[in-house]
């Protein structure tokens, strides 16, 4: 009888999943049922993009039923609300049941606010086409206030952590906020786009020839850099640094870490202190069987030792590792162990700048970078089958 696989998140890692099971599975061998809380798969790479009104919302998203158009996947729009491990049973919010044989949890990641008094209640976080929007409307309608009300922290903006999503946030607000201060009739020189980061130099982890780069580039456009110094407290209008300093403004947006869904500590997977999930070689849940965790919400050591970091890229390629093991569980044969390949790592800084490596030495920045970071996400729309949706 068909094996029922269940695939929760259809984000990079989960909708990879369910198409390379399908893929090398029959629908004899199994039944497979991807759940997503919407209708659409969400390019959580280019949100910063959407945040700032670059991207539309629509051009943010790409509808999962066309990807997995005549392909026997079942798509179930609903929301997990928990992992029933001991009955291999995944409850949904509206009730529903999924009984499963194999489950590749795929959901995801939360913001890690580190416990900061007031981030989560006061701060903005860009992880949902949704937050995107929230950020995006809310920026235009500091600027509208800004006509009849002129108070200057209507027009400071700040971000909260400078590493990849941080600092491509900061880079398109460099672009758009120009744009919008003169559609609004307002004098540039009022806005302040500020960037705080308790670790001592932006892109942590980024070789230090392109962290100089990406600061030269990001400061000529006027962005204020208040590097080794951690975030406080947050209140309404006050953002509170460690150092005693108080920043004045109505923008607070949170890109200083993320952790685990809650929903995989809830279940009982073993995780880390951050809520990933342990997993083997195969990416399998090491204390639960027939299942796997792939994406920001697995915990997986590279070769170095030290672990992965939370991306689309190694998400997908998890996904599709993932979709492979299940193969061999199904249809027997030897599994392979997951075997990352970094491609690279381009933080982008606005339209026409970007600093990252590819492969493992090849360092880029300029424009060249930002290209090459492009053809990296049609790449990707190519794999998934989507480029001409
Ligand atoms: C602004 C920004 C820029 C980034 N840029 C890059 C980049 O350039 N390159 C790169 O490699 N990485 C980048 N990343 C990181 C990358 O986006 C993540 O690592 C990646 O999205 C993780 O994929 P995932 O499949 O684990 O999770 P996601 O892509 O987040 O997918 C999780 C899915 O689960 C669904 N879900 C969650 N909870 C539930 C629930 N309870 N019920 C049902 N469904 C649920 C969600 O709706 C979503 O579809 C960026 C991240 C951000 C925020």
């Amino acid at each position: 009888m068909a094996k029922h696989i269940v695939v929760l998140g259809a984000g990079y890692g989960g909708l990879m999943s369910a198409l390379e099971a399908r893929k090398k599975l029959t629908v004899d061998d199994a039944r497979i049922t991807l759940v997503n809380k919407h209708s659409y798969h969400q390019l959580v790479t280019q949100l910063h993009e959407t945040a700032v009104g670059a991207r539309s919302d629509r051009a943010s998203r790409v509808l999962i039923e066309k990807v997995v158009n005549g392909k026997d996947i079942d798509v179930l729009k609903g929301t997990v609300a928990r992992i029933i491990p001991d009955e291999r049973t995944v409850e949904l919010v509206d009730g529903q049941r999924l009984v499963y044989d194999y489950l590749v949890v795929a959901l995801g990641s939360e913001a890690e606010y580190f416990g900061i008094e007031g981030m989560k209640e006061n701060a903005f976080i860009m992880k949902t086409i949704n937050q995107a929007r929230l950020i995006r409307v809310h920026i235009q309608s500091c600027f509208a206030r800004y006509a009849y009300d002129r108070r200057p922290e209507l027009l400071r903006f700040v971000v909260g952590g400078a590493g990849f999503s941080g600092i491509e946030l900061v880079g398109e607000l460099a672009d758009a906020l120009p744009r919008l201060a003169a559609e609004t009739g307002v004098d540039y020189s009022q806005v302040e786009i500020y960037n705080v980061e308790a670790m001592p130099s932006i892109l942590p982890g980024f070789d230090p020839e392109l962290v100089q780069a990406a600061q030269e580039s990001l400061q000529s456009r006027g962005v204020r850099f208040r590097t080794g110094v951690a975030v406080a407290k947050v209140e309404p209008g006050l953002v509170h640094l460690k150092d005693g300093s108080v920043i004045e403004t109505e923008t607070m947006i949170w890109t200083g870490g993320v952790r685990g869904s809650q929903l995989v500590v809830d279940a009982g997977f073993e995780t880390e202190p951050r809520g990933r999930a342990k997993v083997d070689a195969y990416l399998q849940s090491v204390n639960i069987p027939n299942t796997y965790l792939v994406g920001d919400c697995a915990f997986v050591l590279g070769d170095n030792g030290r672990p992965l970091p939370p991306t689309a890229q190694l998400a997908w390629q998890m996904g599709a590792a993932a979709g492979q093991g299940l193969y061999h569980d199904i249809k027997g044969g030897v599994k392979e162990a997951f075997k990352p390949v970094m491609m690279g790592t381009l933080a982008s800084l606005g339209r026409k700048d970007c600093v990252g490596k590819v492969g493992r030495s090849t360092k880029l920045h300029g424009r060249m970078a930002y290209l090459v970071k492009e053809a990296g996400n049609w790449r990707y729309l190519a794999k998934i089958g989507s480029v001409f949706h």
